[in-house]
């Protein structure tokens, strides 16, 4: 298949890069240490509309797609953000932004897009429940039909920035697993008014203490009979699998390009120290116990980098790209990890020194071959649609 990077991203990585040097490790350091959103770069970027590339242009957006959109993303990530950066674009640009431009009602277009543009919405995506995660199908939070809407209640976990979210996306049964023909039925979207359930008092979080990603916290929620109008379905009633699909595989896309970004700065670190680094009189760089399995990461990362454009490209054009995705956000999170791994390494004894970023990287960059899905459900997905193997699951 022939595709061609449009000038267009070529302009969107170098401004995006441009904000991202900006801000220095000691920058990052510090948002993580104070378990902060980064706020000022987070405005740099949607001063620039770097956040809304994906917006159509009549709702303020860029009027671009989700190539764009990881091409952004991979720049702040290889800039310096690191792990941050999949969070930074995934919970607004691409939760709300992606899903509500594709998926949306004129009336949900009009309401939410040029909010989410202006950076004045935010919003998070909620599936993971304590007995669902890979296996979402077997989600149980209800919604269940409240005069001209819903009522809303279960449990849900993990979810990330719902602390900082104007509106979240909440995936619910409006059938029960049980009764669904088939099993892929009976799903729907819900856009969740939070701060307003929070005053309800329908919705509560709690943050889970967490190892790691500290930019953004990741919480229970609990949901109390939230009301929910009928206008406020993303999709149809029963088949939000549809808008579920739409909203995964930009997700595994986009995690993908945080992958290959991030693999670029761990490599970039882990390079500058072996340049300098001389305990033996010659930089440790020289020898090929260091280099090699350097050099081996960056032809991960590249190839990586070319699935995962592949797959965005494909996206973009409303064509079949779940293969695409899955091998995209497999090879990136693990060359992000094994990046992370020998820079480690790499570093010695000072890898376990916090005045470096290099285990703060550890950390964030080894979650990301279990989230936002599994490497075994992503090998799970290769083997039965790309080998032909039985199912299994
Ligand atoms: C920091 C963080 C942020 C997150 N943010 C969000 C968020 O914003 N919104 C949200 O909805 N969720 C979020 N999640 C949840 C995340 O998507 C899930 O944790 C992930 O999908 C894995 O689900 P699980 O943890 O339930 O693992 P499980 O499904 O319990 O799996 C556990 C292990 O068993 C393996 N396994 C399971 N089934 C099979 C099988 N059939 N074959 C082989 N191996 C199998 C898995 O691969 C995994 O290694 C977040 C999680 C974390 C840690």
């Amino acid at each position: 298949m022939d595709f061609d990077l449009p000038e267009s991203a070529a302009a969107v990585r170098e401004g995006v890069l441009a904000i991202a040097r900006e801000y220095d490790q000691e920058y990052w350091g510090r948002c993580d240490a104070d378990k902060r959103w980064p706020e000022e770069i987070w405005r740099d970027l949607v001063r620039g509309g770097w956040h809304a590339l994906a917006i159509p242009a009549e709702h303020g957006g860029g009027g671009q797609g989700l190539l764009e959109l990881s091409v952004a993303l991979e720049a702040l990530a290889e800039g310096g953000a690191g792990g941050a950066a999949g969070f930074m674009y995934l919970l607004t640009p691409a939760f709300g932004g992606l899903t509500i431009a594709r998926h949306g009602t004129d009336a949900q277009r009009r309401e939410f897009l040029p909010g989410i543009a202006a950076g004045e919405i935010e919003t998070c995506f909620a599936i993971t429940e304590p007995d669902a995660g890979s296996n979402s199908i077997a989600i149980s939070t209800r919604a269940r039909r409240d005069g001209g809407g819903f009522a809303v209640s279960g449990q849900k976990i993990w979810i990330s920035g719902v602390e900082r979210a104007d509106f979240m996306l909440l995936v619910t049964r409006t059938i029960p697993a049980a009764e669904a023909r088939p099993r892929t039925s009976g799903f729907t979207v819900l856009l969740v008014d939070v701060k307003q359930a929070v005053a309800d008092g329908t919705l509560s979080y709690r943050p889970i203490p967490k190892l790691g990603t500290n930019v953004v916290a990741s919480n229970m929620v609990f949901l109390d009979e939230v009301r929910v109008p009928a206008d406020r379905v993303l999709g149809e009633v029963d088949q939000g699998f549809a808008v579920l699909w739409d909203i995964l595989n930009p997700e595994r896309i986009l995690a993908a390009a945080s992958g290959v970004g991030f693999g670029e700065l761990v490599l970039r670190i882990a390079c500058e120290y072996a340049s300098e680094r001389a305990p033996f009189g010659k930089p440790i760089g020289a020898n090929q116990g260091i280099a090699f399995p350097l050099a081996r990461i960056k032809a991960q990362v590249e190839l990586a980098r070319l699935m995962a454009y592949k797959a965005a490209w494909l996206w973009d054009r409303g064509r079949p790209c779940g293969s695409e995705a899955n091998i995209a956000k497999l090879t990136a999170a693990d060359a992000a990890w094994q990046a992370a791994d020998r820079a480690f390494q790499t570093y010695g004894g000072m890898a376990y020194s916090l005045e470096y970023p290099v285990a703060r990287m550890f950390r964030d960059a080894r979650i990301a071959k279990n989230i936002p899905v599994a490497e075994e459900l992503v090998l799970a997905h290769i083997a039965q649609h790309e080998l032909g193997l039985p199912k299994s699951y």
